[in-house]
C-alpha cells in the first residue's frame, strides 16, 4: 500500500496542526464533559449524537447503528480521491467511569497534559481521529483513498454488540488503524496476544472429615493436581501461558469438599495455539477416578499476529513520521 504525499507536505501539515493545537484541547474537552459509560445507554447515545454531528461538519456520511440496550454505534464514511479500497479508523466511545466521575477527576490542563476520565482511554483519539481528517482536507482538497471511522460503546465490556460490525468492516478494508492510545513512549501495537478463559469444576464426594474420611473423594485435592498439569501447559518461549487466577471449593474444615472450581486466563501468541491449547485443557482427566471434571470456554479473543502486511503497515508509518519530524 501506498499513500501519495510528498515529502515536503508533511511540514506543512505539521504546522498546519500546530496551530490548531487550541482547537484540538478544547475538542478533547468537550468529548471528555460529555461522560459516557459502557452501561449507561442514554449517556452514551448522547454522545454518539454529538460526535455524529461533528462528523457531519468533516463531511462524513453518518450511518448510526441503534442498539437496544448497549449505546448506538457510530460509522462515518468519507470518500477518497481514488476508488481504492478504505482505511478503516476503529475506537470506541465509552469510558470505564461512571457518571458523575467528573465531580472527583474534574477536567483539567497542566504542563501541557490533560486530565480526566477518558482522555487517555480514547477521547485524545478520536479528537485525533478529527483533526487528521480535517487536515488532510483543509490542506489537499480531499482524502487520499476512502475512510471509515467506526467508534463502537461498548468496548470496555467486551465488544458483545458491536463486534460482528466490526469484524465485517475490517475485512472489508485494505488496513485497519485502531486509534487507541499508544503503549510507553508512544511505541505502536503490531502485535498483540490472543486472550481466552476455562472455567474447570470439579465435583468429588462430599463426608466427614471425622467420621467417614475414607468415604471422601476430595474436590479440592482433585483440584489441586489439575492445577499443576494446567500450569505445566505454559510454554514461555512460544508466548502461551495459562494462569490460574480464582480458585474455590469446600465449606468447612471439617467436611471432605465435594465441589471445587478454578479460573483460568489464557493467553496466546499464534493464532493455531488456541485450537491447541483448547484441545489440551479440554482432554485434562481426573487423577481420581472418583472425581468428576467438567471444562468450560476456550478462546474468545484471537491473537493479532506480526504479519508481513502487519510489519509493512508499521513500516510506512514509520516513514511518514520520520519524513516529517526531520524537516
Ligand atoms: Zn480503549
Amino acid at each position: 500500500m501506498n499513500i501519495p504525499m510528498e515529502r515536503s507536505n508533511f511540514g506543512e501539515l505539521l504546522s498546519y496542526l500546530s496551530t490548531r493545537k487550541t482547537d484540538m484541547v478544547a475538542q478533547v474537552r468537550e468529548l471528555v464533559v460529555r461522560e459516557s459509560p459502557t452501561h449507561d445507554k442514554q449517556a452514551c447515545d448522547s454522545l454518539a449524537s454529538s460526535l455524529a454531528a461533528d462528523f457531519q461538519r468533516l463531511g462524513g456520511r453518518v450511518k448510526i447503528q441503534r442498539q437496544k440496550r448497549a449505546g448506538n454505534h457510530l460509522q462515518v464514511d468519507f470518500e477518497g480521491a481514488k476508488a481504492r479500497s478504505s482505511i478503516l479508523l476503529l475506537g470506541h466511545y465509552d469510558t470505564v467511569y461512571d457518571l458523575g466521575t467528573l465531580k472527583t477527576m474534574p477536567w483539567y490542563e497542566e504542563k501541557g497534559r490533560l486530565f480526566g476520565p477518558g482522555v487517555f482511554d480514547m477521547k485524545g483519539g478520536i479528537a485525533q481521529i478529527m483533526f487528521a481528517i480535517q487536515a488532510l482536507k483543509d490542506l489537499r482538497g480531499d482524502l487520499p483513498r476512502p475512510l471509515t471511522v467506526w467508534l463502537v460503546s461498548d468496548e470496555e465490556e467486551g465488544s458483545a454488540t458491536s463486534r460482528a460490525f466490526t469484524e465485517r468492516l475490517a475485512r472489508q478494508s485494505g488496513a485497519v488503524l485502531v486509534c487507541e492510545p499508544s503503549g510507553p513512549r508512544g511505541a505502536l501495537k503490531t502485535s498483540r496476544k490472543g486472550v481466552g478463559t476455562f472455567k474447570i469444576t470439579v465435583t468429588g464426594q462430599a463426608s466427614h472429615a471425622g467420621l467417614d474420611f475414607e468415604k471422601g473423594q476430595s474436590a479440592i485435592l482433585e483440584l489441586a493436581h489439575q492445577i499443576r498439569a494446567i500450569s505445566r501447559l505454559t510454554d514461555l518461549r512460544r508466548g502461551t501461558t495459562l494462569n490460574v487466577g480464582v480458585i474455590r471449593g469446600g465449606t468447612r474444615t471439617n467436611v471432605v469438599a465435594s465441589q471445587a472450581e478454578a479460573e483460568i486466563d489464557l493467553r496466546i501468541a499464534r493464532k493455531s495455539d488456541g485450537a491447541m491449547m483448547e484441545r489440551k485443557v479440554r482432554k485434562l482427566r481426573p487423577v481420581n477416578k472418583h472425581c468428576n471434571l467438567s471444562v468450560e470456554g476456550g478462546v474468545n479473543r484471537p491473537p493479532m499476529e506480526r504479519t508481513k502486511q502487519v510489519a509493512a503497515l508499521f513500516q510506512l508509518a514509520r516513514k511518514i513520521a520520520l519524513a516529517w519530524a526531520f524537516r
